[in-house]
């Protein structure tokens, strides 16, 4: 399966923790478990979203977690 479709159909509830099927209004969409606001993703997710278009444009460096580099074979 085609994770895109996956959250087409799914929002994130912060509520209920987890992704789950909403009702869509013309603003908001709330999800159909607990009637709360849902997100088009949790904030794991829209963090990696994020990165994703951010390392589409054309950066001198990456930021990137800082990995302890400073070990190097002797
Ligand atoms: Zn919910």
């Amino acid at each position: 399966m085609d994770p895109m479709s996956y959250y087409s159909d799914k929002k994130w509830c912060p509520q209920c923790a987890g992704y789950v099927a909403y009702l869509m209004s013309i603003e908001h969409s709330y999800c159909v478990e607990c009637g709360g606001e849902v997100k088009l993703f949790n904030q794991t997710d829209w963090e990696i979203f994020h990165e994703g278009l951010q390392a589409k444009k054309p950066k001198g460096g990456r930021p990137r977690k800082k990995i302890s580099t400073d070990r190097e074979s002797a």
